[in-house]
This record gives structure tokens, sequence and C-alpha cells, in this order.
């Protein structure tokens, strides 16, 4: 047999490979998990601190934006500014919605919270330090407040944090979810809690600018603070 005999005897097999090759389902590998994966906890859409034993995302309990915990109540807010500010306002806009819609924050508690562009259920104001007391006599230059559907972050801790906070090592991130989720969670009904016996995660509502007795640092509602809200 001669070669050109033999290549044309090898036509039918190079298409019968073709054939086969064409069949192998071959996106089945590629939709498989892309389906799958909207149904999966969205493990990575947060930065959950890894010691946070609170939040367990398993794939039967996520709603599909990676919830562990349904709405239950919806808030809408506001932000404004009193007095001289000296730091990027879409920043604080920004961050401040991020501390709201981390699942370790008080969304945990089934609280949603939506910002508006005046209005809304409460305000959240960038104070600079100076005019914080013309919110309350209760109120000081020093520190963050809530006085009424005013939760006011006083601008001289936004940008520096406090002395106890940074003493002890805090992110200036950590300090700001902090601030936010304490001065909102007296706005949600909530008063001050302490360092229980023990130590262990300080309360989001202890005062944590000033020192956490024997807690370590913590931005976020314990279980107990979620629970508490969420039983509101
Ligand atoms: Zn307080």
């Amino acid at each position: 047999m001669n070669l050109a005999a033999r290549l044309l005897l090898l036509v039918p097999l190079v298409s019968l490979v073709a054939a086969t090759l064409v069949l192998i389902p071959v996106p089945t590998p590629v939709l498989g998990p892309a389906v799958g994966g909207s149904l999966a906890p969205a493990a990575h859409a947060w930065p959950v601190d890894p010691h946070d034993q609170r939040w367990t995302p398993t794939p039967e309990s996520p709603t599909a934006e990676g919830y562990a915990v349904p709405v239950r109540r919806r808030v809408t807010y506001s932000v404004t500014t009193r007095g001289g500010i000296s730091t990027p306002l879409a920043v604080f806009r920004r961050q401040a919605q991020e501390t709201y819609d981390d699942p370790r924050g008080w969304r945990t508690a089934g609280v949603q919270f939506r910002r508006v562009p005046r209005g809304g259920s409460f305000t959240l104001v960038l104070a600079a330090a100076n005019v914080v007391e013309s919110f309350s006599s209760g109120c000081s230059a020093q520190w963050s407040c809530r006085v009424g559907r005013f939760v006011i972050i006083n601008q001289e801790r936004w940008k520096h944090a406090s002395p106890a906070w940074n003493a002890a090592r805090g992110s200036l991130r950590d300090y700001r979810h902090m601030v936010v989720n304490h001065e909102t969670g007296h706005w949600l009904g909530r008063g001050h809690a302490s360092c229980p016996a023990g130590g262990g995660r300080a309360p989001v509502m202890m005062q944590q600018s000033k020192g956490t007795g024997g807690c370590r640092l913590n931005p976020w509602p314990l279980g107990w603070e979620a629970a508490a809200v969420r039983g509101r």
C-alpha cells in the first residue's frame, strides 16, 4: 500500500476521533461550580475575622447575599456634617455603610441600614470636635456621642482613634467600625456594657475608646448584644 492509500484509510479514523471530541461535554466543569457558587456562602465577600466564632457560614444558612440572619428590621439614615470638616466625607459615608453591611455588625441582629439623601430614621453626623458639645451637655469635645436621632462621630476620633485604642495596637479601620457600631448601638436602644469577669472580647457597647479593662479590643457586637437588639 502506498502512502496516499494509507492516508486515505486514516481519514475516517480522524473523523471519528473528532466527532467523539465534540460529544465530550466540555462546558460541564465550567458551568457546574458557577451555578453552585451562587448558593455557597460568600465567605470572601466580607473581611471575616477568623477569630470570630459567632458568624459561622454554613451552606444552608446564608441567604443569597451571604448573611446568616434574615432582615427583620429596615432602617434608613442620612449623613450630614457639623463644623469644620477636614477628612473626606465620601470615605466617611462609604466606610460607615461598610460597617452597617458587615455580617459581624448590627446586621447580625437582623437590622438592615440604607442610606437616604435626607431624613431617614436617624442622622449620622460627622462633627468637628468643638461642636460635639453643642448637641448636649452630656457630650464632650473628646468623644463621640448619641443624642436623640443624631449618631455623632467625633472627627478627631474618626481620624486618629483614641490614645487607649492606639496603645492597645488597634487599627484605625477597626476603631471606625467600633465607633459607628457603638454610637449606632445607643440609637438601637443599647446602654453601656463592661468587660465581664474572665475577659474575652470586649462588648461593642463598652466604652473601648477609654480602655477595655481585661478584655480585648472588639469592634463588633457580641452574640448577646446582637440577640438583645434582635429581640426588641
Ligand atoms: Zn457610649
